[in-house]
């Protein structure tokens, strides 16, 4: 796919250590600013140039002429409860995109020191069209570049930074690469990202923190087994069997499960750690109990943990979740073929619903928006 988005400045985001030095030697400016400008980037994490005040002025207003840092706008906050909040930004093309923090309130703490998952997005709408989801609902629009999706948690870390306890003073725990789009179909931007968010020049952040998950495009799923950063694996598998599976994923046509599950067990093998496969439970459609064992076997035959996610209802979609007495039943089966298995809890924290239902707003809403000035005409 090749609608390729050129911004009128790039952002500062998208270089490396590497590349900024390169780019600085070739200026004639000191290499070793660049090494500086990191440090206000994804230290100090400042959203401006001019903050950077131990940089000559000079250099900043070549930094200004070259750069900006924020590719993207937060245009609207949306609170569920005080668990999840979902964040609103608006890119340089009017796109718009969402990001998601979710909070897991613990016992003896406040709200804002409580342990944190960010959900981010990779691409504006998505072109997998599996029938339960509603991020593909308007179709796809394009990749995000590197610095938009680096942009969504550098906004996360000023806006939550005064709650922060760890001692890196990064506000969240973790990062799931599972908001709208699919991360391995705009894979060297998503690398290039994660990768910044890695980097001992970067945030720093561990990649054994982030999760990549995917809708199962195995070429890829093996890429990504071969990268010198290490990310952790989730697999939207929703269906046990082809048969199901054909039904609410068309990925798999392309991607069988005899093609996928080697591929997950080649990322498994070079990886060494446990990978998720997601199922979301469809009433009447995965939720047999055949579907759980055929489940639980391949999930044992991959040392996979399984996350059970009730399915969340999508306008327009007539499907329901299976009683919770059906939703044990299940999970029993699948845990009796061998597997660890969990059901995702019925709250506002729930993360794979809350990212899985991120979309293009509904029309009404965007309207409410403009109504009241929050955003600007597409
Ligand atoms: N394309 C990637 C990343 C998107 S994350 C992928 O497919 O993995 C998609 C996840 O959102 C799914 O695994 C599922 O866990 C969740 N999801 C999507 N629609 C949902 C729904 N209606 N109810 C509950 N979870 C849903």
């Amino acid at each position: 796919m090749s609608k390729i988005f050129v911004p009128a400045k790039p952002s500062i985001y998208t270089e490396t250590l590497d590349s900024l030095t390169a780019r600085f030697k070739e200026s004639g400016l000191p290499a070793f600013r660049a090494t500086q400008v990191m440090e206000w980037l994804y230290g100090k994490r400042v959203d401006t140039f001019d903050a950077m005040t131990n940089v000559p002025v000079d250099l900043r207003n070549w930094l200004k002429t070259n750069y900006v840092i924020m590719p993207c706008e937060s245009i609207h906050v949306h609170k569920s409860g005080d668990v999840t909040e979902k964040i609103l930004f608006q890119l340089e093309d009017k796109q718009l995109i969402e990001t998601v923090l979710i909070r897991y309130p613990q016992e003896g703490v406040g709200l804002e020191h409580s342990r944190k998952t960010v959900c981010i997005s990779t691409q504006v709408g998505c072109a997998y069209a599996c029938k339960f989801c509603a991020s593909g609902l308007n179709g796809w629009k394009r990749d995000l570049l590197a610095a938009e999706i680096i942009a969504q948690l550098m906004h996360i870390c000023r806006m939550e930074a005064l709650g922060s306890q760890r001692n890196d003073g990064i506000p969240f725990d973790n990062i799931v690469v599972m908001g709208m789009g699919e991360p391995l179909s705009n894979y060297e931007n998503v690398l290039h990202a994660l990768t910044t968010l890695n980097a001992d020049w970067g945030l720093k952040f561990g990649s054994r923190r982030i999760t990549v998950s995917t809708s199962g495009l195995a070429p890829q799923i093996i890429r990504l087994s071969e990268e010198p950063v290490q990310f952790r694996l989730a697999i939207s598998l929703h269906g046990a069997t082809d048969e199901v599976r054909n039904q609410i994923m068309p990925i798999n046509k392309r991607y069988p499960l005899d093609v996928l599950i080697p591929a997950v067990k080649q990322f498994t093998e070079k990886h060494g750690r446990m990978i998720t496969l997601e199922f979301i439970l469809i009433e009447d459609v995965n939720d047999s109990f055949d579907q759980a064992e055929k489940l639980g076997e391949i999930a044992a035959d991959l040392h996979a943990h399984v996350n059970l996610i009730p399915y969340n209802t999508v306008e327009g979609l007539a499907w329901k979740r299976p009683n919770i007495r059906r939703q044990q039943k299940f999970a029993d089966v699948v845990r009796s073929a061998g597997a660890s298995v969990t059901i995702r809890k019925e709250k506002g924290d729930d993360i794979s619903a809350a990212c899985g239902q991120l979309k293009l707003r509904k029309e009404n809403e965007i309207e409410s928006l403009k109504a009241n000035d929050l955003l600007t005409e597409a």
